[in-house]
């Protein structure tokens, strides 16, 4: 997948995405990554590109003319490559939303900073996206947020090819808890499923273990979702051991 990232700090972008997971997706060529600045397409000696908002107000506004230049040299490289760009007033970001991006075979993403965008660059940009309800000082972030959960989804760059599929969100289910060595420690013992080799319980247990966490730190996923009988059945057992290790507790 080809990324680029329309930003006024390309160092930022690129220093954060050359560790990790990204980094493996780079090196792999699953991920090809190219920053571009608005600031080469200023018309001043300055390389100013934001200048005081018409009306009055505090802050600065990113002006049309170096963003506009800078997307349309970006699409003369990747033609079919939707203009995404990062806004608090945008489309939450979520999984279903990396999922979709990550199919793509090209994105180019604009990093907005300042009091935000000329509201001329708005007819130049397909899709909006937030990272939340909450304003952060530039786009860069959320870029980086998003290509970071992308890299990840992409064929080959994990070691194991399911390793993506049992996430959280993935199935509006949190993921399950995962235990490694030592088996013992500090007088805590692995759940003893996990260590018995039987894969069609452990299969059983962490699904259970994952619709229990879902239940009891995000039931808002739970209300999306119409449970199968077996799933229903395994929810109902969970909350009848919470209940009855409560009981025991008070
Ligand atoms: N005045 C704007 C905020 C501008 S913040 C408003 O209130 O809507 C400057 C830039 O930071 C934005 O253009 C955007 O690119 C980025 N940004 C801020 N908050 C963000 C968020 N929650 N998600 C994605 N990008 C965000």
């Amino acid at each position: 997948m080809e990324v680029e990232v329309i930003t006024l700090f390309p160092e930022m972008v690129e220093q954060g995405l050359s560790a990790g997971v990204p980094r493996i997706a780079r090196e792999a060529g699953a991920l090809r990554l190219t920053t571009r600045n608005p600031r080469d397409y200023a018309d001043n000696r300055h390389r100013t590109v934001d200048d005081r908002p018409f009306g009055g107000g505090p802050g600065m506004v990113m002006q049309a003319p170096p963003m506009v230049a800078s997307i349309e040299a970006a699409r003369g490289i990747h033609a079919e490559a939707p203009v995404i760009a990062m806004s608090p007033q945008g489309a939450p970001l979520n999984q279903a939303w990396l999922q979709k991006l990550s199919e793509l075979p090209a994105m180019i993403l604009l990093c907005g900073r300042y009091e935000g965008l000329d509201e001329r660059i708005t007819p130049h940009i397909d899709i909006e996206i937030s990272l939340g309800d909450f304003v952060l000082s530039g786009g860069e972030l959320a870029a980086m947020a998003i290509i970071d959960g992308v890299a990840r989804l992409l064929p080959g760059v994990l070691g194991h090819k399911d390793s993506a599929k049992e996430d959280s969100f993935v199935e509006d289910l949190l993921d399950c808890p995962h235990y490694t060595r030592p088996a013992s420690w500090r007088g805590v013992s692995v759940p003893e499923v996990l260590l018995s080799g039987d894969h069609a319980r452990i299969r059983q247990w962490r699904l259970q273990q994952a619709l229990g966490a879902t239940w009891l730190k995000r039931p808002d996923l739970l209300g999306r979702v119409t449970l199968c009988d077996e799933w229903e059945a395994l929810l109902a057992d969970f909350i009848e051991q919470q209940q009855s290790v409560r009981k025991v507790q008070a």
